[in-house]
């Protein structure tokens, strides 16, 4: 899933081609998709210039001219590829899925943007969950007040007491609190998976038994995972598996395969229905504090 490193990718790679340019005709072939405010619709875009990109949590803003905006979620699978007019790649983010460098449009390619240059930008979805709402600029702060998102994880106002203060009200798996948008904006499965690592704290321990210690352990852990992520390229995961060829992701991915740190198996279990990778020896699970063990759900089949 594009979580917030994957998603700021396309604000820093895209951001600098799209900004600047002229919307031109906009395909959507799947209504679902796309969303707009009363008294708006999809043609609305067209003759619009992309004036600025942003992020919130996993969520793109892109402001457009005539006080419109756009605000972006690809959610598990979305993927966005700008060619230009030669069909040359310019920039991608998101969703490897197709394979970076594939032939677009793909049959799960739903929405195709022209722009006036004659760059193309498509998004595919393979499980069309991506979502495109267009407002009036001055909506955007209320439709992310919605979303509720927690802080920001890469900046000053994610701090350790407020992580703890949340967890202590929650008496859910800890990896499943990770996931809560409301915690913290933006880490999804592989993320929270690699945190948990890095913190040496068991995916199913409960949220609310962690002391003062192991909350700033997580802490530092959060902030470390995205900022590697970010600085260092994004976590090479195809189908749930991670990269043999790379180090990082250390736990997601990696079932069946030795921990980077103490050699023993890493091990994956479902937790909220989610796949979920962890190291029984550096993270081990006290008895008492520990969420009940789960099977794999129907709902959770075919999800990573
Ligand atoms: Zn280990």
């Amino acid at each position: 899933m594009p979580e917030l490193p994957e998603v700021e990718s396309i604000v820093r790679d895209l951001g600098p081609h799209l900004v600047g340019r002229r919307i031109g005709r906009v395909e959507l072939h799947k209504d679902k998709l796309f969303s707009a405010a009363p008294g708006l619709g999809l043609d609305d875009l067209q003759g619009k210039t992309i004036r600025r990109l942003w992020r919130r949590g996993k969520l793109t803003v892109w402001e457009l001219s005539d006080g419109l905006a756009l605000v972006m979620h690809l959610k598990l699978a979305g993927q966005l590829v700008l060619h230009d007019a030669d069909g040359y790649e310019l920039g991608h983010g998101g969703h490897p899925v197709p394979a970076w460098g594939s032939a677009l449009p793909h049959k799960a390619t739903h929405v195709i943007v022209w722009l006036a240059d004659g760059a193309v930008l498509y998004l595919t979805d393979i499980r069309q969950f991506a979502r495109l709402a267009l407002m009036p600029d001055g909506e955007v702060e209320r439709f992310l007040a919605k979303q509720r998102l927690g802080p920001e994880p890469l900046t000053r106002r994610f701090t350790a007491a407020e992580l703890g203060a949340k967890l202590a009200r929650r008496s859910i798996a800890l990896k499943s609190a990770l996931l809560d948008q409301s915690v913290v904006g933006g880490i999804g499965n592989i993320y929270a998976d690699e945190s948990l690592w890095r913190a040496r704290l068991h995916p199913r321990r409960v949220a609310s038994s962690l002391d003062a210690g192991e909350v700033a352990r997580l802490h530092r852990a959060i902030r470390w995972v995205l900022d590697y992520a970010l600085r260092e390229g994004v976590a090479a995961v195809l189908q749930g598996k991670a990269s043999p060829d790379r180090a990082f992701p250390y736990a997601h991915g990696r079932a069946g395969t030795p921990c980077a740190r103490c050699g023993t198996i890493i091990q994956k279990e479902w937790v909220g229905g989610r796949g979920t990778h962890f190291c029984p020896r550096c993270q081990p699970l006290p008895a008492a504090s520990a969420a009940p063990a789960e099977a794999a759900s129907l709902s959770a089949v075919g999800r990573a």
